[in-house]
């Protein structure tokens, strides 16, 4: 094991990869910009190193000073968390070329899943079901128009190097495609510094679900379940749960074991994510996230794993300590993500808390690492806590659900609680029928 781990991350990310490490004796080092000095895993790390200024680029995503930061402090691993480096290749390969270890998988399969041409074309080639598209990127006005007629409209046009929701454009029929393929190529220039697009079907009313998946880079890998994320506003996933209440048994153990068999089959090391959209009883490979995911305590909740702490072992060398038939199953999860924002119309409310009061009791958990006289810097995304339920059903996580959201209060500025206290009204919510478009439609009523 390591002896000493820094944690390129801020937030709730950082404090929950803290806490594994603690609980594993293993040393931690927090870096953080200078706006996040008084945040709750700088003030709990074991040491903290001061990486820059508040703007991310040269803070969190300024990978000299994290590499400096951990050799004056003599750390002998980094954790990423998600976002920021998490899926940066060439930051996994310096740390490589340092002697650092990334806890995480290869420089490699980050590249290939971080181009989602390539991504797509892996999976196809391990056998994963891929949403139907061109079988590769499309440039021109005469290939996207023959590409999309043998598809069939409505398509969707997305950046290969896309990411966070940003980047698609739907042509309804052969009359937009000519705009939509332009306009996709610029704007993914502009974001992305990358004019690469392919096309797809663009699929209707489909859920997103998401099978959890870890492996340890010898060959051994399982699957952990999915986790239903369908619930999304821009693109931005607003609640997750697992189990999906779409699927059943015998679906769930064959798009899990498609799903092991590719990773273990491409040596893959730790924790990843392959996205699916789900529709007719049907699944559609759309990305890999080669990283935890924000929603990765339902999987835990599920399964009783620290996925963290396996994230640790495997890069630290470790086999995988379970096999697929030791993996259970157990009762339901619900993650609301809770941002410092505007219930209604979403606007950033950063500033000062006064006072919190989190839920707690049998199955709540709360990640998060705000505290009463905490500043929420403006500079960061607005994710600031997840509440996570566990309970022996639906039924009974909903029920819960309801109890922790009435008992938690963050005063000082605006929360998402009242959204999801909203959403619990709802029969739809409550029968567990929605698609990628419900909450939208819903919020526009
Ligand atoms: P990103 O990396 O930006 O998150 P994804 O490929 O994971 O992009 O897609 C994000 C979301 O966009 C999906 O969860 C879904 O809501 C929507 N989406 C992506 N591809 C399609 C498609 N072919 N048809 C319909 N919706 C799609």
């Amino acid at each position: 094991m390591f002896e000493k781990v820094l944690i390129a991350n801020r937030g709730e990310i950082a404090l929950r990869v803290l806490r594994a490490c603690r609980e594993l004796g293993v040393q931690t080092v927090a870096v953080h910009s200078t706006a996040d000095a008084t945040a709750m895993h700088v003030r709990l790390a074991d040491e903290s190193v001061c990486i820059g200024p508040p703007s991310a680029t040269d803070s969190y995503l300024n990978i000299p000073a994290i590499v400096a930061a951990c050799e004056i402090t003599g750390a002998d691993a980094v954790h990423p968390g998600y976002g920021f480096l998490s899926e940066n290749a060439r930051f996994a390969k310096i740390l490589e070329e340092h002697d650092i270890a990334f806890i995480g998988p290869s420089a490699e399969h980050i590249s290939v899943m971080g181009d989602k041409i390539e991504a797509k074309l892996t999976a196809k080639k391990l056998g994963i079901p891929v949403v139907p598209g061109s079988d590769g990127g499309v440039s021109g006005f005469d290939e996207a128009r023959r590409v999309a007629k043998e598809i069939g409209y409505p398509v969707l046009i997305k950046a290969a190097a896309g990411g966070g929701g940003r980047g698609m454009k739907v042509a309804l029929s052969e009359d937009e495609i000519d705009t939509a393929l332009s306009t996709a190529q610029t704007e993914a220039k502009v974001n992305f510094g990358d004019d690469a697009v392919y096309i797809e079907r663009y699929l209707g009313t489909p859920r997103h679900i998401e099978v959890q998946v870890f492996g340890d880079g010898k060959g051994n890998a399982v699957y952990l379940g999915e986790r239903d994320c369908s619930l999304q506003r821009r693109h931005q996933k607003v609640w997750e749960e697992a189990l999906s209440p779409a699927l059943n048994a015998a679906q769930r153990k064959e798009i899990g074991e498609t799903c092991s068999k590719a990773m273990a089959e491409m040596k893959y090391s730790g924790a990843g994510t392959v996205e699916f959209l789900y529709e007719d009883g049907e699944f559609f490979f759309i990305e890999m996230n080669t990283r935890l995911q924000v929603e990765h305590p339902v999987t835990e909740a599920i399964t009783g794993l620290d996925l963290v702490q396996e994230q640790l072992r495997v890069a630290s060398g470790a086999t995988l300590g379970f096999r697929q038939e030791d993996i259970h199953f157990s009762g339901h999860a619900i993650e609301c993500r809770i941002n410092a924002e505007n219930a209604e119309t979403f606007a950033p409310s950063p500033g000062r808390v006064i006072g919190v009061h989190q839920p707690g009791g049998l199955g709540v958990r709360v990640d998060s690492g705000i505290y009463a006289g905490y500043s929420i810097p403006p500079y960061y995304d607005s994710l600031i806590g997840k509440l996570i339920v566990h309970g022996r059903d639906r039924n009974e996580c909903l029920m819960r659900l309801r109890r922790a959201l009435g008992e938690y209060v963050i005063e000082g500025i605006e929360t998402t609680i009242p959204l999801f206290q909203r959403l619990l009204g709802e029969t739809d919510i409550i029968d567990g029928e929605y698609d990628i478009h419900w909450l939208e439609k819903f919020l526009a009523r």
